[in-house]
C-alpha cells in the first residue's frame, strides 16, 4: 500500500517535527491534537522554521507555502481516519496513551500501521492495547525532528516484518536513516547515551574533575560535539533523571542507579537550560 497520508497525535515538541518533516517530503499530514493553542503553536513552530529556511536560500518562498498547504491541523481524533499511517507523540504517560490507541485502533482502517514516538514505554505493552498487535510498531524520533537523522524503528514482540519494513521505508523518504531495534527499556540509544551521561555526573560528585573538565575530556578525547554536562543541561535533568529510573526499574541491575547528585539537583530544581541552572549557569 503506498503511504501518501501521515495522521500524527500530539501537536508538541515531536508532533510538529514530524508533521514538518512529513510535508516536507511531500506527505500530507494530518496533526490532531486536543489543544487548539497546541496546534496554532505548533503551526507557528513549523512557519518559523521554514522562515529560517527561506532566510538561509536552502527553500523558496513557494516550498514554504507548499509545505504549510500539506499540514491540516484538528482537533477531532476522527479525522486520522484517512491517513494511511498514524503516529502518536503524544505526551508521555501510558494511561493517556493506551486511551488514544485503542480509540485510533478503532477509527483507522484495518490495514493502517500505527506507530508510537514513546521514549519509554514497552511498544509490546502498547501494542498489546491495540486489536492489531502485528501492525504496531515504535517510531522514535530524535529532537529535533527536521534536523536529527536518526529513527529507531522498534518492533514488539508481535510486530510483522512487513510493517517493520514500511515504517524504514518511511523513515527513508523523510530523508532519515533507520536503525531497528527490539523492544527494550531505552531502546538502544537512550540506553548507552544515558548512561554515560549519568557516569559524567558520577565522576563530578567524586570530584576527579570539574564540569568544564569532565566536557573537555568527551569533547577533545573521545571528538563528542559537546560534552555530556552540557548535554544534560540541555536535554532536561528531570528527563535524565526518568530515564535512568525506567532504566534502573526494568533490568534491576545497579550498574543503572541514577547519580545522587543528579537526584539533589532535580530535587533542588536545578534542571539545566529551562531552569536557567544546571551544571552550568545561563542567562535568562
Ligand atoms: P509535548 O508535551 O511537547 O507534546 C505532547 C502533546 O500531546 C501536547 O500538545 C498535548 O496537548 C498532546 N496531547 C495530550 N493528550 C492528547 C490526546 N488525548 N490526543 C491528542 N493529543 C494529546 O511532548 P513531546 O516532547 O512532543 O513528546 C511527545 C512524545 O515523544 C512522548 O512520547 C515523548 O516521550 C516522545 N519523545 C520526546 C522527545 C523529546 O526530546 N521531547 C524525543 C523523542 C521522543
Amino acid at each position: 500500500m503506498s503511504i501518501q497520508t501521515i495522521g500524527i497525535i500530539g501537536a508538541g515538541t515531536m508532533g510538529n517535527g514530524i508533521a514538518q518533516a512529513c510535508s516536507a517530503a511531500g506527505l500530507q499530514a494530518v496533526l490532531q491534537d486536543v489543544s487548539e493553542p497546541a496546534l496554532a503553536r505548533a503551526l507557528k513552530t513549523i512557519s518559523g522554521s521554514l522562515d529560517r529556511a527561506v532566510r538561509k536560500g536552502t527553500l523558496t518562498e513557494e516550498a514554504k507555502a507548499a509545505v504549510l498547504g500539506r499540514i491540516r491541523t484538528t482537533t477531532a481524533a476522527q479525522d486520522l481516519a484517512e491517513a494511511d499511517l498514524v503516529i502518536e507523540a503524544a505526551t508521555e504517560n501510558e494511561a493517556i496513551k493506551i486511551r488514544i490507541l485503542q480509540a485510533v485502533d478503532a477509527i483507522a482502517r484495518p490495514g493502517t500501521i500505527i506507530a508510537t514516538n514513546t521514549s519509554s514505554i514497552s511498544i509490546t505493552r502498547l501494542a498489546a492495547a491495540t486489536q492489531r498487535p502485528d501492525r504496531f510498531v515504535g517510531m522514535h524520533f530524535f529532537n529535533p525532528v527536521p534536523v536529527m537523522a536518526l529513527v529507531e524503528i522498534i518492533r514488539g514482540l508481535r510486530t510483522s516484518e512487513a510493517t517493520v519494513e514500511a515504517v524504514a521505508d518511511l523513515a527513508r523518504t523523510l530523508g532519515k536513516t533507520p536503525i531497528g531495534v527490539k523492544n527494550s527499556a531505552g531502546f538502544v540509544v537512550n540506553r548507552i547515551l544515558c548512561p554515560m551521561i549519568n557516569e559524567a555526573i558520577f565522576t563530578l560528585q567524586e570530584g576527579l574533575a570539574s564540569a568544564e573538565e569532565i566536557d573537555a575530556g568527551m569533547r577533545l578525547g573521545c571528538n563528542h560535539p559537546i560534552g555530556p554536562l552540557a548535554l544534560c543541561d540541555l536535554v532536561g535533568l528531570d528527563v535524565q533523571l526518568a530515564v535512568m529510573d525506567v532504566l534502573y526499574s526494568n533490568f534491576n541491575d545497579s550498574k543503572y542507579r541514577p547519580a545522587p547528585l543528579l537526584r539533589e539537583m532535580v530535587d533542588a530544581g536545578m534542571l539545566g537550560r529551562k531552569t536557567g541552572r544546571g551544571f552550568y549557569t545561563y542567562e535568562k
